[in-house]
């Protein structure tokens, strides 16, 4: 497919009617794509470079861009920065300088659309990241990079191109949209297939690939365990007391540690190649070097398996807060933290062992098999379970981690049907948790939709988020509260810094609010925040299919920055806050 095509289709997405046939219209761009253009096709409609596990990353900014179209363009840099204030936009700046302007030498091929001499294909101009990311370049063999591709695009095609440059393609694409419009270009009847590639391959431009290459066939080849690719973790349905939980177990049950860390997936190829998983498919191999070591020195036998890491204090033998392991994220200086914060890793589950996909077995035969693999050590332990049928055992496990200061307890569905779910919030699973404030009987997981600028002591940082819950049925962000309190100076500062690269100038289109911050931001960060009630509200627009209104009052950041989790499914859901509020609405309706 021609650059310029696939530009057109991505306008297409863009405007209103597009927005709210995005199924259809890529639907319609499937059926018109090479085999060779789905995986770049689909990548940068989701403002990525290649699968989650394995993205190019270009570490491209605004700032840069504006000096390399000064640079291309020569217009002075102050010039092209008060334009670009303009617009508040790269891709829109570098459309309009090319529509608008027409100056000097190279300048000429820039400018004039006239001058396009030869239209990119759509492989090509992805080519072009590809040579963006190479390690070491330094700005001026980039800028010529960019130069390159740059003088044979149409306007339109600039826009886009800039904006994928910077990753703000924001479209509103997301992985389920791909999967609804594969749906519709194969058969309605393979989603669900569809999806479980998806969640075993975390490739969705793979699984389209495959689909349109070898048909469903070559969909079902895909659904096993890659090791050394990150499936998606199972997770779990939230509680808000120990009978609730027979509405989904019947029989009996394990009660589990709720560790409070990073959930971990471990795989070790046959060959010995030991790689580390976030729940978000980012790696942690480079992270967590003791873990990895440990791993190496384990086993001989090609493995996957899935855990808690978190911060222990060896010494007292006690898990410690997760505010310490937070020091384990950062990028330089590992070693040292490796040494001041030493981990260990509670192990839940196993997925694969030596050529044998374990996940369609029940959790007792799972268990057992992870029990035999792990060996004596220090570092790496099977996580304690306690079997019960008593929904009581589950409240009174639940005071119990209360009393030790513990997130929570997970309860685990013992029964032959309760196999592995990958990327799926499972019934087989359930968390319960205890808040400490003791108001409401847990936190959520919201993501920052918008801010207000910060007033006396916190002029010139963002003071207070509006924070949004996720509907997955509408597919669409509802604002849940305002969120001022909690923060240390330090965490509203960070936050200021990195949310003004995901600003955008409008409201999202899958936003529902009625208040207007001063600024809209990408859904991209999750905060834990805790709360004192859950209440009706005149502003906030989160609604359950009678209209009845839901908003949090009092909330409070917990301080837990949730980078473990992505956006849409780690975003507290609709259902989840009505669920949650028929214990805890205290509110006036
Ligand atoms: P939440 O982060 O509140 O959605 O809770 C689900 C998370 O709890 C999982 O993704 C795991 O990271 C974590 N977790 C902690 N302990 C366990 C356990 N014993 N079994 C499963 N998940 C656990």
């Amino acid at each position: 497919m021609l650059f310029s095509k696939y530009c057109e289709y991505l306008e297409e997405l863009q405007n209103e009617s597009g927005r709210l046939n995005m199924i259809e219209t890529l639907n319609r761009m499937l059926s018109e794509l090479e085999l060779s253009d789905i995986k770049p096709a689909i990548y940068l409609s989701l403002g990525s470079f290649g699968p989650d596990y394995d993205k190019l990353v270009l570490g491209i900014k605004d700032k840069f861009l504006l000096t390399a179209l000064s640079k291309l363009t020569g217009i002075p840099g102050s010039e092209i920065k008060s334009l670009y204030e303009k617009y508040g936009d790269v891709g829109d700046l570098a459309e309009n300088l090319s529509t608008k302007i027409g100056v000097q030498t190279r300048v000429d091929d820039f400018f004039s659309d006239e001058t396009v001499n030869r239209e990119l294909s759509l492989s090509k101009v992805y080519e072009s990241f590809s040579k963006l990311a190479k390690e070491g370049l330094s700005n001026n063999a980039k800028i010529e990079i960019i130069g390159d591709i740059d003088s044979n695009l149409s306007a339109l095609e600039k826009k886009y191109y800039y904006r994928a440059l910077v990753g703000k393609l924001r479209l509103g694409v997301k992985e389920s949209t791909w999967i609804a419009a594969l749906a519709k270009y194969n058969d309605e009847g393979d989603k669900e297939e569809i999806e479980y590639a998806y969640h075993m391959t975390s490739d969705i431009a793979l699984v389209a690939e495959t689909a349109i290459s070898n048909g469903m066939e070559g969909v079902r080849a895909l659904c096993h365990v890659h090791v050394g690719t990150p499936i998606h973790s199972m997770v779990a349905q939230r509680i808000s007391s120990g009978e609730e939980l027979r509405k989904w177990i019947q029989g009996e049950f394990a009660i589990e540690n709720k560790y409070d860390g990073y959930r971990i997936q471990i795989h070790r190829t046959s060959n010995g190649i030991v790689t580390l998983w976030s729940r978000n498919q980012e790696s942690y191999t480079n992270q967590f070097p003791d873990i990895l070591e440990a791993v190496e020195k384990l086993f001989n036998k090609s493995v996957v398996l899935d855990g808690e890491v978190v911060a222990y204090d060896y010494e007292n033998d006690k898990v410690q807060n997760f505010n310490i392991l937070t020091q384990r994220s950062r990028k330089y200086g590992i070693e040292e933290t490796v040494k001041q914060v030493p981990v260990r890793v509670f192990l839940f589950d196993i997925l694969h062992i030596d050529g044998k996909d374990m996940i369609k077995h029940p959790y007792l035969t799972r268990r057992e098999v992870l029990k035999k693999v792990i060996p004596e050590n220090d570092i790496m332990v099977v996580s304690d379970i306690f079997r019960s049928s008593d929904p009581e055992d589950a409240d009174l496990q639940l005071l119990n981690a209360k009393e030790t200061n513990q997130e929570g307890i997970m309860i685990k569905d013992l029964s032959e049907e309760a196999i592995y779910e990958p990327g799926k919030r499972s019934f087989f699973w359930l968390k319960y948790k205890a808040d400490y404030s003791n108001n409401l009987s847990d936190t959520f997981d919201l993501v920052i939709m918008g801010a207000k600028h910060g007033k006396g002591k916190r002029a010139g940082v963002f003071g207070t988020f509006l924070m949004g819950i996720y509907d997955r049925v509408q597919e669409t962000y509802h604002t849940f509260c305002y969120l001022g309190s909690g923060f240390s100076e330090k965490d509203l500062e960070e936050l200021t810094a990195e949310l003004n690269d995901i600003r955008v100038e409008e409201k999202p289109a899958d936003y529902d609010s009625v208040v207007v911050p001063d600024a809209w931001f990408f859904p991209h960060i999750i905060l834990e925040v805790s709360a004192a009630e859950i209440s009706d509200s005149p502003v906030h627009t989160v609604r359950d299919s009678d209209g009845k209104a839901y908003a949090l009052r009092f909330p409070r950041y917990t301080g837990k920055r949730r980078t473990d989790k992505s956006v849409p499914d780690g975003v507290t859901t609709l259902d989840e806050v009505v669920e949650i509020s028929k214990h805890f609405r205290i509110g006036s309706n």
